[in-house]
């Protein structure tokens, strides 16, 4: 069983419809994927009808974006009932946010002299209901400014560069709550990708545990090998699902292909338990896992 447990469509800000996510997933090897487009569950009908044809398991799920401490956290929610109203008002908040965002740094990037329009960001985020930094980057990249999205972030978007603009992020302990009111379960995504200095620390994640936070991604291409040992003796002692997965953005990130990363089947069936047992608590009608018999 080859398991892909969080990737992007078009939903957000992959480059694939969900459709051509799923297929691209089978085509892939993969066994079960599961859609976790930003804050949005936007893709999951379209991805629900696909993985029924082409014969593979999904699992329906979004990646939150949260604060915690000061610090940007993402959350992996799986199988939360997303009209559930407090998951709701958080995710249009954040979105809302996140689209409100574009605006500020299209004028910051005009302040640097560089000639770009909303109208150029709208015309590559099509169909997203996350619409933002990255259809920016996109935008950038057909305006020939950068290369790519990798450069355009780190050139001009990311925290500390010249157009980065903050935004609303929910408070992550309300988002594993209202996860959890959704008969859904919560897995911190990445917790150390892209930093040094490995926060959320033990600690932090210890108290998050209690709180309800169901597991760990662990093997993530933004981990370097030691700190995913570091990670994956914590979930354990935490007893704590740790996951692994590509975060697949199709083209829109290079060296996150499909299926990059996997989590073996016994860490899904444990999350798997959590959910059903999360579910039955909220008394909430939460999607199913599509799987293989
Ligand atoms: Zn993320
Ligand atoms: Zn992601």
């Amino acid at each position: 069983m080859r398991i892909d447990l969080h990737t992007h469509s078009r939903a957000s800000d992959g480059t694939q419809s969900p459709d051509e996510l799923v297929r691209a997933a089978a085509a892939a090897g993969l066994d079960v994927v599961a859609l976790t487009d930003h804050d949005t569950a936007e893709g999951w009908a379209e991805a629900e009808r696909a993985a029924a044809d082409v014969g593979i398991g999904l699992v329906r799920g979004m990646e939150i974006s949260t604060r915690h401490e000061g610090q940007s956290v993402h959350l992996l929610a799986y199988l939360p009932d997303p009209t559930y109203p407090p998951l709701a008002e958080g995710l249009t908040r954040i979105l809302e946010g996140r689209v409100s965002r574009v605006p500020d740094v299209v004028a910051r990037l005009n302040a640097l002299g560089i000639e770009i329009t909303e109208a150029d960001v709208a015309a590559v985020s099509g169909d997203s209901a996350a619409s933002g930094r990255p259809h920016v980057a996109d935008a950038l990249v057909q305006r020939g400014v950068v290369g790519d999205r990798t450069e355009a972030f780190t050139r001009f978007l990311n925290p500390g560069r010249p157009a980065y603009v903050d935004r609303y992020a929910a408070p992550l302990t309300d988002m594993i709550d209202a996860v959890a009111g959704a008969g859904g379960v919560s897995v911190i995504a990445h917790p150390w990708g892209r930093r040094s200095d490995e926060r959320p620390d033990a600690a932090t994640l210890e108290a998050l545990a209690e709180r309800g936070l169901a597991g760990i991604e662990v093997d993530h291409q933004d981990h370097a090998p030691a700190a995913r040992e570091r990670l994956r003796a914590i979930a354990t002692d935490l007893g704590l699902v740790a996951t692994g997965s590509s975060d697949h953005h199709g083209t829109g990130k290079v060296d996150h292909d499909l299926g990059c990363h996997t989590t073996p089947p016994e860490q899904l069936h444990r999350l798997l338990e959590l959910a059903a047992a999360a579910a039955a608590r909220s008394g909430r009608a939460t999607p199913q896992p599509l799987l293989l018999p």
